[in-house]
């Protein structure tokens, strides 16, 4: 791992190189520039530290622009700079620490992170499959930290993220002054490198984690192979399990199967109870189907028994393709004009010409399946994903569609247009980019992309 400060230097011998070459008298460069260091960077400012009063007031004269200039290019972005000499470090960092104030202590963390109030214990059902699951859930629920971790594990669209927050949801009914945090592997990682790159301290953000009751944390296995942020989440672990706060994980695999994992890691996981859900069985994707059209706003009894049946028979392996399958039921029914019950011959109709059933899982990826696995998500056609339509929702599955296959399948820009009914690649790109800088800052981009490229990857 490079620390913070570390990096700084490594940036540092960079814009000496630079200013080496760009700097004609030699002299001026080993008196002032071999001489000084970089302090920071940070709000868009780099703080240069120098050697002598002397050294501060030539580079300030002379020499501004030209430092700008290299750090700018080393870093590629964008800088301000202020020169301090090594006398006033003292001053300088103590007037920072004034500005800061107490807001490190205020500092809110996994300020994206919230419950889902939709996943609950009562609209999961339970059956043979995932019965162990859901019982060890209720039953932390109400007995916080006896089984430490609780870590739940089953192939993608399973409902573990669903039983995840149940616990929270449950917990906070039960006693809202609670303090339950849910969040994913990957918002732990980033907040973590926040915290190497010098937005929040280390102990801070230990604080925070003691003031939590609940840690529920999704797909641990993003973990793998990021040692530096895996001792980061050790050292919170045994701090929670020492004081009986309970923390539940959910992971794609078993915790023996974490390989790339830290062993003192892997054992903390299987010194606490490990479940696993297994594909549900007929009767209970079935009924899966019937709470997800009662939360559609419609009645099951609209649909034939045999329609369900089919829908179930062919979507058997994940619960969100199931899902998926029965928007796209709905949005065809709809589309057609039916208003009577929805039979099998509706539902075999939806299907038509569906290229990518999960029938034809295994097979390689292409972007026609990409599009298609788009359009299930959205409740949308492929054909609506190809056309030229702007509305909102479809410009933006269109784009994520376009970003899937870059990001999944690494398509160039211009290979990625022709798919798309032979779009323009600085059009790809721009949904490229819209993508790209949603995923920093909207919650459901995150997880719809997340999802999406674990149904692909499948
Ligand atoms: P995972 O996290 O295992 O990939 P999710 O929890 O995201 O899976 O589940 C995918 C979808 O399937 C969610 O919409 C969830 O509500 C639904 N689901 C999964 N299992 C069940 C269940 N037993 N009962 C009701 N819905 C379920
Ligand atoms: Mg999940």
């Amino acid at each position: 791992m490079t620390t913070k400060n570390e990096q700084l230097s490594l940036i540092w011998k960079k814009v000496q190189d630079r200013l080496s070459s760009a700097i004609q008298d030699q002299t001026v460069y080993n008196s002032f520039i071999s001489s000084s260091s970089l302090l920071s960077l940070d709000d868009s400012k780099a703080v240069i530290v120098t050697d002598s009063e002397v050294s501060k007031k030539i580079l300030s004269q002379d020499y501004q622009d030209v430092i700008t200039n290299a750090i700018c290019k080393v870093t590629e972005s964008q800088y301000t700079i202020e020169i301090i000499s090594k006398a006033n470090l003292k001053q300088y960092k103590s007037g920072q620490e004034d500005k800061s104030g107490s807001s490190k202590t205020d500092k809110e963390f996994f300020k994206n992170c919230a419950l889902q109030p939709e996943y609950t214990f009562e609209n999961f059902v339970v059956g043979k499959s995932n019965a162990q699951a859901f019982q060890s859930a209720v039953y932390i629920t109400n007995h916080q930290g006896s089984f430490n971790p609780l870590f739940i594990y089953s192939k993608s669209g399973l409902g573990k993220t669903h039983l995840l927050h149940a616990i929270g949801n449950a917990v906070k009914n039960s006693n809202p002054s609670l303090r339950v945090l849910y969040i994913t592997s990957d918002d732990f990682i980033d907040e973590f490198v926040k915290f190497v790159q010098g937005d929040s301290d280390k102990e801070s953000l230990k604080d925070y984690f003691r003031t939590i009751d609940f840690l529920l944390i999704d797909d641990i296995q993003f973990l793998v192979r990021k040692p530096a942020t895996g001792t980061m989440f050790f050292n919170i672990f045994n701090m929670l399990v020492s004081q009986r706060k309970q923390i539940v994980i959910t992971s794609d695999r078993s915790p023996n199967e974490l390989d790339g994992l830290e062993d003192r890691l892997v054992s903390r996981f299987s010194q606490g109870l490990s479940v696993s859900i297994d594909k549900p069985e007929k009767k209970t994707l079935i009924e899966i189907l019937k709470i997800k059209i009662k939360s559609n706003g419609l009645d099951p009894d609209l649909f034939d028994e045999d329609a369900l049946e089919y829908i179930a028979d062919n979507n058997s392996s994940n619960i969100r393709v199931l899902e998926g399958a029965l928007n796209r039921i709905l949005f065809f029914n709809v589309s057609a004009g039916n208003t009577e019950k929805i039979t099998l011959e509706i539902v075999k109709q939806a299907f038509a010409g569906d290229s990518s059933s999960s029938s034809k899982k295994g097979d390689k990826v292409t972007p026609e399946i990409v599009i298609d696995q788009v359009s299930k998500y959205y409740s949308l056609t492929p054909s609506q994903i190809l056309s030229k339509v702007r509305t909102l929702q479809i410009a933006l599955a269109r784009a994520i569609a376009m970003y899937l296959c870059r990001s999944v399948l690494g398509m160039s820009f211009a290979n990625i247009g022709n798919a798309f009914n032979g779009k323009d690649h600085t059009t790809v790109l721009a949904a490229y980019k819209k993508v790209d800088n949603l995923l920093k800052t909207d919650p459901r981009m995150k997880k719809a992309v997340q999802e999406l490229t674990k149904q692909l990857k499948a």
